[in-house]
């Protein structure tokens, strides 16, 4: 038996199996490249789900790794640590948002915002209902999926209460389900799981005043287009306003688990000792990782770069699409890049596979791109070759 035989077969025979995964077993990642198994090299454009920004093993996160790991790994919320403290005063230095909590994922991240709403709009004699959009995606814990699509919540009921949903970039929506049970409202700015659709300026503004007028805490899910993939450090910085709650998670660790959930002190102060916490959040060693990613994404310009690269690719693809009469629309911001298909994805994504790059399609017909902020555009413009390639061969086999 082959070895990538036996890692797959152990999958298969032991794992959990909720994850439809692709046949390959991933050994060795640099930069942009992933290696399987067998040696096969792959061109990575999805990064982990938005999470290997700063490219896969980056010397100076695994020297921070190394470094923090022989000093001290975990030592519990009771104590501080100091890569810790660190990140936190980083954090909010980069944001302007006052206070940091740190977890281990982006569903834990959000689970947080969703309780500090909801008491701040308590300690106000408010209720607690959260507002979600259509086509978010916020993980796949009991409240998020509360939050989330109808296939993920069937046979998980009976689900929390308290959250409702309205379509997206739809001010009327929101301002009818307003009263004194609203707490709070979240957003992501740049949907991703939902299919890469970019909220309007004026919408997000509008939001925002509302939640002003109501006292409503307007939380920013910056999970998969923060940490600068769309351009900017945060995907608010584009729409001019600060969210009263931001969660982060997925690229803020370079790899490592890690999530955050910053927010302003106004809304900070309802919460008190106790009132929530974990085991392994803000673990020393994903903080030093989280640290050195912010220092690089400042150090190499990053989110400039998503900017530069994710136009041109865009423009690539706009023009690619004219003449395509599969492609329906495409859509992004930065480096988060969503071509939306009228046949089914999943077919493309395997050739792709075949041809040595690693995407995603997401809602069936979706390809995304969420390469490392910091790939080569010779990488990435041989990605979107082999995009058309394989897209030309899917079609033309149907
Ligand atoms: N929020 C957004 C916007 C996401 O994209 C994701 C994951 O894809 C999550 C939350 C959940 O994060 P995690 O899988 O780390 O719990």
């Amino acid at each position: 038996m082959k070895q990538q035989d036996i890692y797959q077969q152990n999958d298969y025979s032991y794992y959990l199996q909720v994850h439809n995964r692709y046949p390959i077993t991933l050994v060795k990642g640099k930069g942009s490249h992933i290696w399987d198994s067998n040696g096969k090299k792959y061109i990575d454009v999805l990064a982990g789900i938005a999470v290997n920004s700063v490219g896969h093993c980056h010397p100076r996160v695994r020297k921070a790794i190394c470094r923090q790991a022989k000093e001290l790994g975990h030592i519990s919320n009771f104590y501080l640590s100091k890569p810790q403290a660190q990140l936190a005063k980083s954090l909010s230095e980069h944001s302007g948002l006052d206070r940091t909590f740190l977890c281990n994922s982006g569903a834990e991240a959000n689970e947080a915002a969703f309780k500090m709403a909801r008491k701040y709009a308590h300690s106000k004699g408010r209720g607690g209902t959260i507002i979600a959009l259509e086509n978010c995606f916020h993980g796949r814990t009991l409240a998020t999926i509360a939050t989330g699509k109808a296939k993920h919540q069937e046979g998980f009921e009976p689900l929390p209460g308290g959250f409702k949903k309205v379509p997206a970039n739809d001010i009327s929506a929101i301002r009818e389900l307003i009263t004194d049970e609203v707490a709070g409202i979240i957003i992501e700015p740049v949907q991703g799981e939902g299919g890469i659709r970019i909220m309007d300026e004026e919408y997000l503004q509008q939001v925002r005043e509302l939640c002003d007028t109501h006292d409503i805490c307007l939380i920013f899910d910056e999970i998969q287009c923060g940490m600068g993939r769309t351009g900017t450090l945060f995907a608010f910085e584009h729409y001019n306003i600060t969210p009263d709650i931001m969660t982060l998670a997925k690229a803020l660790g370079g790899g490592l688990p890690i999530g955050a959930m910053l927010s302003k002190q106004s809304v900070a102060n309802a919460m008190s000792y106790g009132d929530h916490s974990t085991t392994f959040g803000g673990n020393p060693i994903s903080c030093a990782a989280a640290l050195e990613v912010l220092q690089i994404l400042d150090k190499e310009s990053l989110p400039q770069r998503a900017h530069i690269l994710g136009t041109t690719a865009m423009q690539r693809l706009q023009e690619y699409a004219r003449q395509e009469e599969a492609i329906i629309e495409v859509r992004g911001l930065g480096l988060m890049i969503g071509v939306e298909l009228n046949i089914k994805g999943r077919p493309v994504i395997n050739r792709m596979l075949e041809k040595g790059v690693l995407a995603n399609v997401t809602g069936d017909k979706i390809i995304r791109f969420l390469p490392p902020l910091n790939i080569s555009e010779k990488d990435f413009n041989k990605a979107i070759d082999i995009f058309i390639e394989s897209l030309q061969e899917v079609k033309s086999e149907i």
